[in-house]
């Protein structure tokens, strides 16, 4: 048997995201909405006709952790006399009756969810129509449908606790999930459902005011046992790592199966016997969902004989590794790569045929019906194993030569020199790199990648951003200028597009978050950096001032993160070469005169494991490689690094061992309380706390600058303080950034008055 966790659901040419913008903005009914929506439903399930079970209520306007929180009424106060899609959206995009719900990422994934905000006060009950009526749609199309929910215990987990004690309200929450369960039930004679608990692939953890519920082994048996009484087929899936200690309570239950990974969660395997020797149905997560290479269906074939070896293949169904939301639709439109490349590339709707396959050929054997597709799937296997394409021997003989690992004058040394040759003040200002991306830049730099504008207009357009850019930051003063990254469509994408081993994809869209949906760059072969990538910019920008000009590198790590990565090598090493790439960028801009550079590592957290035991490891190659980028950088050039977030806490020896002359953080929001672990641990670098928050479209005043930056000085020492806003001034407007850092430079000029 077959099946899947669940499937894109943005559409092929992102039609839901079209729908949806298009119904936010006024121009399509709710009811051209739905049908776009049915529309979409319909041609997924038709995509899965061939699996045992069709997935029903994978299918969201949103995200699924919202569809729950609105089928438990689980809205915040605020909200509460908002009902329908008014309701549902006021919770996912805010209303002008309040603020949206919080959103973050899924797991390790780059997909966000919204926060549910749970309260004692609040009152819960189950809503079915929403699930009732996709149901019925699969079942009038003639499909057995498998829904799709969330389960209890992570939903639980993720929330917000807003108000009250936690116990309380999983008490309330439970009993309204379970009245939902109950009206499933009334769906069919044998409802099946799959319940995603990805939480508890964590282990048994209390970090949270609701671990102590979620990991309640008691509390988890008696939930699944009294659905399974129910006489629903109850499966509970987890995915994204292994779950074995909790596999062992589930299998305590008389749940109907059981779904593992056993892509990202390989020590599932430890848990076959126990599984074995229970009566569960395994649902063997073998075919990957979060990447997007072709599975190699002869050592799938003996994973399966391996655990068959153990469960009697009857109790065996082949299901994906998560949710195929993670990776994009499928590749019939894609007429621009690399022909080869492309055929060792497998979407969402490859995938399915590569479970059909892989079903048959363990039913039936390799030389029955699926014969063909075996045999090409090993040619397939076999060419990119050996492929030049995926080998460059020149990269891997630098890789393992390599003994520049990291930078060799001492940080108490450097900074002395640096302050000597840069000469910039305490307190001293910059900004996070990128300026307003107004329409025209959009509009230029799309017109030249069309072939419709000349390279010498779009040079002379993005020269003229450069010259506001830098006449602006001369005007107001600022210490440290940047280019404003006009060249840069996106942080990844601009250095991916430059290096060999990537590629990029015309349609390969995943959503991230409601409508948003991000087109990942896909590794898949050896890195490296045929010319540089930044200098020629950063040159010109440093020509029309004497100011210092802060060169603009997107570190190895953030690369990777938010890349779809080759699997036949392990992502550190992967991370190596890129490392090596972004090395020869540093020293190129350093040889031409450039004397802070700037290597941002937004995602450096999001890679974190899932699971505390591996987090030394990825610490360990994360920190290297980061090192290896920056250790070509001579004493008296100045290294900054970004990250989009204020939490050090549990990574902040992580982060001093990065050894960056100075590091930016987000800080706005969360104020100084957090900063204080970097005084605790004796931080000696230099920090860079963002100062307002630019998320909103508000100017803030000099005073309240001038109020921020003293509550810093509190924390942290005027020598060590540097002052900038947090990032994404790209996603602002010039009426907006303009007066607001002009405020920012005039506020540490009347703090740096006072200090004197
Ligand atoms: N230098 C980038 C910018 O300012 C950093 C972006 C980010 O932190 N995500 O846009
Ligand atoms: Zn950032």
């Amino acid at each position: 048997m077959s099946s899947i966790v669940g499937f894109p659901r943005i559409g092929q040419n992102r039609e839901l995201k079209k729908a949806l913008e298009a119904f936010w903005a006024g121009k399509c009914s709710q009811s051209d909405l739905e049908n776009v929506a049915k529309d979409l439903r319909k041609k997924h399930w038709e995509a899965q006709k061939h699996l045992d079970y069709v997935c029903v209520n994978d299918f969201s306007y949103y995200d699924n952790i919202l569809d729950l929180a609105y089928a438990l009424g689980a809205k915040p106060q605020r909200f509460k006399d908002l009902s329908g899609l008014e309701g549902y959206f006021a919770m996912a995009r805010g209303h002008a009756k309040g603020v949206a719900c919080e959103m973050t990422k899924w797991f390790n994934t780059n997909y966000h969810y919204v926060v549910p905000e749970l309260s004692q006060t609040d009152v819960y009950q189950a809503q079915i129509q929403t699930l009732k009526d996709q149901y019925n749609e699969a079942k009038a199309l003639g499909y057995t449908p498998k829904i799709s929910l969330i389960g209890l215990f992570t939903f639980f987990g993720l929330s917000k606790i807003a108000q009250g004690d936690p116990k309380a309200i999983f008490a309330k929450l439970k009993s309204a999930y379970l009245d939902l369960i109950d009206e499933i039930a009334k769906l069919d004679l044998e409802v099946v459902i799959e319940f995603s608990e990805p939480i508890f692939v964590r282990g048994w953890h209390n970090d949270t005011p609701q671990a102590q519920c979620v990991y309640d082994k008691q509390a988890i048996k008696e939930v699944y046992e009294s659905i399974a009484q129910k006489g629903i087929k109850t499966i509970v899936t987890t995915f994204f790592e292994h779950s074995n200690e909790l596999t062992e309570v589930l299998l305590q239950t008389s749940i109907y199966g059981i779904g593992l990974d056993f892509i990202a969660g390989a020590k599932n395997t430890q848990s076959l016997g126990a599984i074995a020797a229970s009566n569960k149905v395994l649902f063997a997560g073998l075919i990957d969902g979060r990447n997007i290479w072709v599975a190699d269906l002869e050592s799938k074939l003996k994973t399966l004989e391996s655990i068959t070896a153990q469960i009697p293949k009857e109790r065996v169904v082949i299901t994906t590794s998560c949710s195929l939301l993670h990776v994009p639709f499928g590749k019939d439109d894609e007429s621009k790569m690399d022909s080869q490349i492309l055929s060792w590339i497998s979407f969402a709707k490859e995938k399915l045929e590569e479970l059909r396959a892989l079903e048959d050929l363990f039913k039936n054997g390799v030389n029955g019906e699926s014969k063909a597709f075996f045999e090409a799937n090993k040619a397939i296997n076999n060419a990119r194993k050996t492929s030049e394409k995926t080998n460059n021997k020149a990269v891997r003989d630098r890789v393992s030569k390599n003994t520049l690992k990291s930078r060799d004058v001492a940080f108490k040394d450097r900074i002395k020199i640096q302050r000597d040759e840069l000469g910039y003040p305490d307190l001293a200002t910059t900004t996070i790199g990128s300026f307003p991306q107004t329409p025209e830049l959009r509009a230029l730099r799309l017109g030249y990648k069309k072939g419709e504008i000349s390279k010498d207009a779009y040079e002379a357009g993005i020269k003229e951003y450069i010259q506001d850019c830098v006449k602006f930051q001369e005007e107001i003063d600022l210490d440290v200028l940047v280019h404003g990254e006009p060249e840069r469509n996106d942080m990844v994408e601009y250095f991916g597009e430059q290096l060999e081993g990537f590629v990029f994809s015309q349609n390969g869209w995943v959503q991230s978050y409601g409508s948003r949906c991000v087109k990942p760059p896909i590794i898949f072969g050896d890195v490296a950096r045929p010319k540089a990538m930044t200098l020629d910019w950063i040159l010109y920008a440093q020509s029309l001032t004497k100011k210092i000009m802060k060169g603009m590198l997107t570190g190895p790590v953030t690369i990777l993160n938010w890349s779809f990565v080759r699997d036949d090598m392990t992502r550190s090493q992967v991370c190596e070469q890129i490392a090596l790439a972004i090395a020869d960028e540093i020293d190129d801009l350093q040889k031409g005169g450039v004397k802070i550079i700037q290597v941002d590592e937004a995602a450096f957290k999001e890679g974190y494991p899932l699971r505390a035991e591996n987090i030394k490891e990825y610490e360990r190659w994360a920190l290297e490689c980061f090192k290896v980028s920056t250790a070509v950088a001579k004493a008296n050039t100045q290294i900054h690094t970004h990250m989009c977030y204020s939490e050090f806490n549990d990574i902040i020896k992580t982060i001093e061992a990065m050894d960056a002359d100075v590091i930016s953080i987000e800080t706005a929001r969360s104020g100084n309380e957090l900063l204080k672990v970097f005084k605790e641990v004796g931080y000696t670098h230099e920090v860079g706390p963002g100062v307002y928050d630019i998320h909103s479209p508000r100017i803030p005043s000099t005073q309240e600058i001038i109020d921020q930056i003293k509550a810093l000085l509190e924390v942290l020492p005027k020598e060590q303080l540097w002052i900038n806003p947090d990032c994404g001034l790209k996603t602002r407007k010039w009426e907006e950034v303009k007066p607001s850092l002009k405020n920012m430079v005039e506020a540490v000029k009347a703090v740096r008055g006072t200090l004197k």
